[in-house]
């Protein structure tokens, strides 16, 4: 019934996967939380793992937990967007489980670094949103370092060459911010998530409704 639909809200659309990275220390770990906590039709992707759940873990919150042998499947149906060994254990992004609830309009959260940007935007060019944030300047990126406190002199000096590594893949994003003030950082953040909700494409509810516009 067309009648409800007033605005895009209402109508049906197609969820994205969003993705936020930056080097350490840039401020994205608290972008995504304040994502998180301020916009309910997004939510962090839930990976696949064969590494035992720890005490408080449940499944399907913290990860999907499953067998090698589950695994092993996954992989052969190539059921991941991306997987990796870590620590003696496998972590996979599952393709299935995502792309049904990108169907049903749900959006995705992706806090990863560069390399991980590439591998689901090789598989999912059109549901990818890809933002890259910036620090103010080395001196501020390094400040922020510093400032956790605990590090050894050696330690930052390696996280600072991660950093600068980390930084010349900006070029492989669609949205650049600079994060000078993190609530003005997440403001745009936001007005590009809104945006990206508004792309033709995605608004999968617009075909019957402009259908009964014209009827
Ligand atoms: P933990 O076992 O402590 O929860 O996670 C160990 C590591 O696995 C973390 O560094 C985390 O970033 C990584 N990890 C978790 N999920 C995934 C995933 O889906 N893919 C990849 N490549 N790494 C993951």
């Amino acid at each position: 019934m067309a009648e409800s639909a007033q605005d895009n809200d209402k109508l049906a659309r197609r969820g994205l996967m969003f993705i936020l990275s930056s080097p350490s220390g840039a401020g994205k770990t608290t972008i995504s939380r304040m994502l998180l906590a301020a916009d309910d039709e997004i939510k962090l992707s839930v990976s696949v793992t064969t590494r035992p759940p720890r005490p408080g873990e449940e499944d399907g919150v913290h990860y999907y937990f499953v067998d090698d042998a589950e695994f092993d499947r996954m992989v052969e149906e190539d059921d991941f967007y991306e997987w990796a060994h870590v620590f003696g254990h496998r972590y996979g992004t599952p393709k299935g489980r995502i792309r049904a609830a990108l169907k049903d309009g749900q959006d995705f959260l992706f806090d990863i670094d560069w390399q991980g940007t590439q591998q689901l935007f090789q598989k999912d060019q059109q549901d990818v949103v890809r933002v890259f944030i910036l620090p103010p300047s080395i001196a501020e990126l390094e400040r922020r370092l510093r400032s956790r406190g605990t590090d050894s002199e050696e330690v930052v000096q390696a996280r600072m060459e991660r950093a600068r590594a980390e930084i010349s893949h900006w070029d492989a994003y669609d949205y650049v911010v600079i994060n000078e003030d993190v609530n003005a950082c997440f403001a745009k953040v936001r007005e590009i998530l809104d945006a990206e909700r508004m792309k033709r494409q995605r608004q999968t509810g617009l075909i019957p409704f402009v259908r009964e516009l014209m009827s």
